[in-house]
């Protein structure tokens, strides 16, 4: 079905489910309800809004993109936040603009989405550990990127007798403290994560199959 400006009882007439209240199911829902969609419903498994934020960061994270390259453009982060926020701030940016875009209402935390299904009207029907969903125009999915750690399978890994985490449990470095230690994977955590364990541990190397997204932790 498309939708256009033009033909606002079209669009006013639409039912809208949005999975997932990270960022993008946050901006989705702000931009669905100003094209003038009345019924926009979002769920959401966790307890909070935030997505990452909530669940990913460790202890002294900090983001890697600058506030002025993150923020939403129609809504600036505050002045007094530092140049790369924290996790926290980040949360509660996110929860203001949740406030000012009047979203908290549509949100309904605790519901895991299990599956989308067709019904006789052409429309969607979602399916949720909490019951059915009925009769929307379109289901947009906004579930992330990084919902599940994916470690890679190393011959050997499982009989290592040492300590093996992702780094989604990660969260001080105190664990390697005068270990050797090596870190797989140069993305932005691995390298946040790496050069705090390097004040610690003995000895800590880098691991990577390409150097395409390496960056200063
Ligand atoms: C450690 C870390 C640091 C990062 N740092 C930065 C940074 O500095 N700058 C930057 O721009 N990006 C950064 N990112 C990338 C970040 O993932 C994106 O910027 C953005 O926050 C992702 O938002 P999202 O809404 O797409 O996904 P998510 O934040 O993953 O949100 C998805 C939501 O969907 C929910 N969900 C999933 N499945 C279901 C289901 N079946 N039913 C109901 N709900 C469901 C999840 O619980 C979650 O709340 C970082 C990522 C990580 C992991």
């Amino acid at each position: 079905m498309t939708i256009s400006k033009t033909h606002p009882t079209t669009i006013k007439n639409c039912k809208c489910l949005v999975i997932g209240v990270g960022v993008s199911g946050l901006v989705t829902a702000k931009e669905l309800l100003e094209v003038g969609i009345e019924e926009v419903t979002i769920l959401e498994k966790n307890e909070s809004l935030g997505g990452v934020w909530q669940t990913h960061a460790w202890a002294s994270a900090t983001l890697t993109s600058s506030k002025w390259i993150t923020e939403f453009g129609s809504f600036p982060m505050p002045d007094d936040y530092p140049d790369f926020p924290t996790p926290e701030q980040m949360m509660d940016y996110l929860q203001v603009f949740a406030q000012r875009f009047d979203l908290e209402k549509r949100i309904h935390l605790g519901i895991t989405v299990e599956a989308i299904q067709r019904n006789n009207t052409g429309g969607y029907d979602v399916i949720t550990d909490r019951g059915i969903y009925q009769g929307y125009t379109f289901v947009v999915v906004c579930s992330g990127l990084h919902g599940k750690p994916s470690i890679p399978a190393i011959p050997g890994l499982e009989g290592f007798q040492e300590t093996v985490i992702h780094g989604q449990s990660y969260q001080k470095p105190d664990l390697f403290r005068d270990k050797r230690v090596l870190c797989i994977g140069l993305g932005e955590s691995a390298v946040g994560i790496s050069s705090e364990i390097s004040s610690v541990a003995a000895q800590t190397s880098l691991s990577g199959s390409s150097f395409a997204s390496i960056s200063p932790g």
